[in-house]
């Protein structure tokens, strides 16, 4: 579809199926008002009615109680007289916390906001980002919340400063698991909680519903986090019939509250307008091809080529090319398909290309062949880059048909963006083919990667992939638990 020739359209789907307030025309963002011009209708996958009036309720929680509020100055004193025991009682307010502290990759982090966020919906609370990390949300996103609402984004006075944030981690004293080590587990106003991928058994306490009585109950709550940890959240009995509510069909929390946060920036809507256009919406189907080698080398591999080959050769994704030299009678009508392929490196699109170019397809499909970037390396801190990387995620979100690799958020924001099940690329050992080189997802649902193995009442080990039938171990890592 050309955005300029589509001018109508209902109300609803301008909303995202009521994700998005009605009043929430925002003219500072145009993803907003242009998203449903490009993407794929999410018909089957309406947000209930109750998650709706959630996130209404919380869009008026965060104006209430915003940085420097009445109701935010009044918890800003409380913290202050708290840790400083000779002061006077502190006076209190209604407003309960949460700062997300950002780091790691865009995938990661985009994750672990989004669980966060869930968090701070289930505990009312409201969710701020620390300001390094938000000086980069801000670019590459919009304010999620409508028109005129306060930022996400924590102020330059806020009570920590950004190295005491920065600081924050693992061994830090004021973290909940540590505490718990400690013997001293006390309500100061404020707590760390480490949910990384190297948290440990104590600070996994964060998943029993004993836990959480205890820290609903502090008004801040600071956390870092590189997971996407909602999944864990369906185990805790006290969240269970409150997420039922929010999400009769559980395997959508990442897609609408990914959609719901997640609205490209001015710039990096440029970005993905620019090259769906230039690139992509011609085509009769996209289909999007990500490739992630976690190895010591860049590559390109020749095992990794094959298993893309046998993948979509085996599901009928791509069609074979006929090899030898009399070409079959081309169609008078071919089918058009762009195959886009993001990586790192750039050596498996020159090859996918040449394919196409010398060789017939066996069933005269017309194929093209795409890749935005090649960045070569991770750079995590760069803003150019996570730009790139926003808008590829973005794009191959806008496909008909996806193939991701085993163990990367990066295509996990894709897949849940876009409603896609994917077909996943099996991990490889020792840089072989895998059999099967594929296999397709469940669910649209990202893998959280460290979940707990926990029985909260007995304090014994358990699987907790086999609890309850909406939480199952991922394809992609067997000890990982998606929702389904
Ligand atoms: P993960 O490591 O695959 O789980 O994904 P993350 O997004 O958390 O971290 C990987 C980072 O590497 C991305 O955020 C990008 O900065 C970069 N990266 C990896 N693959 C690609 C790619 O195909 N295109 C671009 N532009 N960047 C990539």
């Amino acid at each position: 579809e050309d955005i300029a020739v589509v001018t109508k359209s209902t109300s609803r789907s301008k909303h995202l199926g009521g994700l998005l307030a009605v009043d929430s025309d925002d003219k500072h963002c145009v993803s907003k008002h242009e998203s449903f011009l490009i993407r794929r209708r999410s018909h089957h996958r309406k947000p209930s009615t109750y998650l709706q009036e959630r996130l209404r309720s919380y869009e008026s929680l965060h104006r209430q109680c915003s940085p420097h509020t009445d109701s935010y100055n009044k918890s800003m004193t409380h913290w202050l007289v708290k840790s400083n025991p000779s002061g006077s009682s502190p006076p209190q307010s209604d407003c309960r916390y949460l700062v997300w502290i950002s780091y790691s990759g865009l995938g990661n982090r985009m994750l672990s906001l989004t669980s966060a966020f869930l968090y701070a919906l289930l505990t009312n609370r409201v969710l701020l980002i620390d300001r390094r990390g938000g000086v980069e949300m801000d670019e590459l996103f919009c304010n999620p919340f409508p028109q005129g609402s306060p930022s996400w984004i924590l102020p330059p006075d806020f009570a920590l400063s950004q190295q005491e944030l920065d600081r924050l981690g693992k061994h830090s004293p004021s973290g909940y698991g540590n505490m718990v080590k400690r013997n001293k587990v006390e309500n100061n106003g404020y707590i760390y909680v480490h949910l990384s991928h190297d948290y440990d058994e104590k600070d996994k306490l964060f998943f029993c519903d004993k836990d959480q009585a205890f820290l609903q109950r502090i008004p801040l709550m600071v956390l870092r986090s590189n997971n996407y940890f909602a999944p864990s959240m369906f185990l805790i009995e006290s969240y269970e019939e409150e997420l039922t509510k929010l999400f009769p069909e559980k395997d959508t929390v990442f897609h609408h509250l990914g959609r719901y946060l997640f609205h490209p920036s001015n710039t990096a809507w440029g970005l993905i307008t620019r090259y769906y256009q230039a690139y992509l919406a011609m085509a009769d189907e996209r289909i999007g091809i990500q490739i992630r080698v976690f190895d010591d080398e860049t590559g390109p591999f020749e095992y990794v080529i094959d298993q893309i080959l046998s993948c979509t050769s085996n599901n009928k994704l791509l069609p074979d090319v006929s090899l030898n030299k009399s070409s079959p009678p081309s169609k008078p009508k071919p089918k058009s398909k762009a195959l886009l392929l993001t990586s790192l490196s750039s050596g498996y699109f020159e090859r996918l290309r040449n394919r196409y170019w010398e060789h017939p397809t066996i069933n005269g499909d017309v194929i093209s062949v795409h890749q935005p970037s090649q960045e070569e390396h991770q750079k995590t801190d760069s803003h150019s880059h996570n730009m790139k990387a926003w808008a590829e995620m973005y794009l191959l979100s806008l496909t008909d048909v996806l193939v991701t690799s085993s163990w990367s958020t990066f295509g996990y924001v894709a897949q849940g963006l876009g409603g896609l099940t994917p077909w996943i690329l099996t991990k490889s050992e020792n840089r072989t083919v895998p059999v099967p080189a594929c296999v397709q997802a469940t669910s649209m649902e990202p893998c959280f990667h460290a979940p707990p193995f926990y029985n909260c009442k007995t304090g014994a080990g358990i699987d907790t992939g086999t609890l309850v039938p909406h939480v199952k171990h991922c394809e992609d890592m067997t000890w990982g638990l998606k929702l389904v």
